[in-house]
């Protein structure tokens, strides 16, 4: 499957507007800055969570992107290039985690606007069940209850307003994190249950926590802008997982992005994607498949020295400002090297 890696390798779709007269942009050239998103929401949730980032302010990064004449590329492209040594100039991919239905319906109106491409990395067993992954329905369960306290696994926590719900939501979601193996959903149904809240409740498309069901990513593959990767079936800690499991995970999720797509699956993002979520064992089963490229959440540049199986990206949360953004993108090589 490796010998069709060249016919796989798309023509460059689109490129931002180029500025030589650059300082930043010489500086750092050959780089590769790969930025994830998860949901583009249309208004700032009432329970603040990291994962909802507004379509205002993501329009913002996208114009500031545009402002600073970077290459703005598919990522398994750009990646091409960054290993090849082709990369010349300041290189942007725009990448998204979860398969939200929102990165269609808020962030692909914006991406079209300046004509950048972008990567969804799905959640396989998710699409088209019009369930939620797991922290969003805690989130849920939290914003939907009408108890004012929740006890869980011996932690008792404060519902009486909106702080000590956002307070409540996060230390579930680390509790859950922490406790539950291989498997959250047992834990996250104790949650709903100790709320009060339905058991696994199903959302409309139109909601925050939708997913995308198999339709609409059909119809952005044919629309050329957005390209999809594999995320493991059920979003668990690769690391925590037995070798079966992982196989499954790994294996599974990238047959079924081909089958939703209809194209090779090259890209594959780890779960949390932190160091300790994902190991060698991992990055041994993706060397098998026809996966060319994984991504983590390590926040760093990547070079031509980079890993292919361990790129970096910046994560853009819901309550980063666009000054932040900016910092992240123009000074990611020193970043980079002051946190090694
Ligand atoms: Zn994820």
């Amino acid at each position: 499957m490796k010998t069709q890696k060249q016919e796989r390798t798309r023509p460059l779709k689109t490129q931002a507007r180029r500025r030589s007269t650059n300082n930043s942009t010489k500086r750092t050239k050959g780089s590769l800055e790969i930025v994830t998103y998860h949901a583009v929401v249309s208004c700032a949730p009432l329970l603040k969570d990291w994962c909802f980032l507004t379509a205002r302010k993501f329009e913002r990064q996208m114009e500031f992107l545009h402002r600073i004449g970077c290459d703005v590329m598919p990522l398994a492209d750009a990646a091409d290039r960054l290993v090849s040594g082709q990369l010349t100039r300041r290189t942007i991919a725009i990448t998204f985690d979860d398969g939200y239905m929102n990165n269609i319906t808020n962030a692909l109106p914006i991406l079209e606007r300046y004509g950048f491409p972008a990567t969804i990395f799905l959640v396989s067993e998710l699409v088209g069940l019009k369930t939620a992954l797991w922290p969003n329905r805690i989130l849920a369960a939290i914003a939907n209850s009408e108890r004012s306290h929740i006890d869980f696994r011996g932690h008792t926590m404060k519902m009486g307003n909106v702080k000590e719900r956002i307070h409540a939501s996060r230390k579930l979601q680390t509790l859950v994190k922490a406790d539950s193996g291989d498997d959250p959903q047992a834990a996250v149904e104790e949650i709903e249950r100790a709320c009060g809240t339905c058991i696994n409740p199903k959302f409309s498309a139109d909601h925050d926590f939708a997913v995308m069901d198999a339709s609409t990513i059909r119809a952005s593959v044919a629309g050329g802008l957005i390209d999809f990767g594999a995320h493991s079936m059920t979003h668990p800690i690769l690391s925590k997982v037995s070798d079966r499991r992982l196989k499954s995970e790994i294996q599974n999720s990238i047959k079924s992005v081909e089958e939703l797509t209809g194209v090779p699956c090259r890209l594959f993002a780890y779960p949390n994607g932190g160091p300790d979520d994902f190991d060698d064992r991992a990055v041994g089963f993706l060397r098998e498949t026809n996966v060319d490229y994984a991504v983590t959440t390590v926040q760093a540049q990547n070079k031509m020295a980079s890993d292919s199986y361990r790129l970096s990206r910046w994560n853009v949360g819901g309550e980063s400002s666009i000054a932040g953004f900016a910092t992240k993108i123009l000074c990611s090589g020193f970043i980079s090297r002051i946190s090694q």
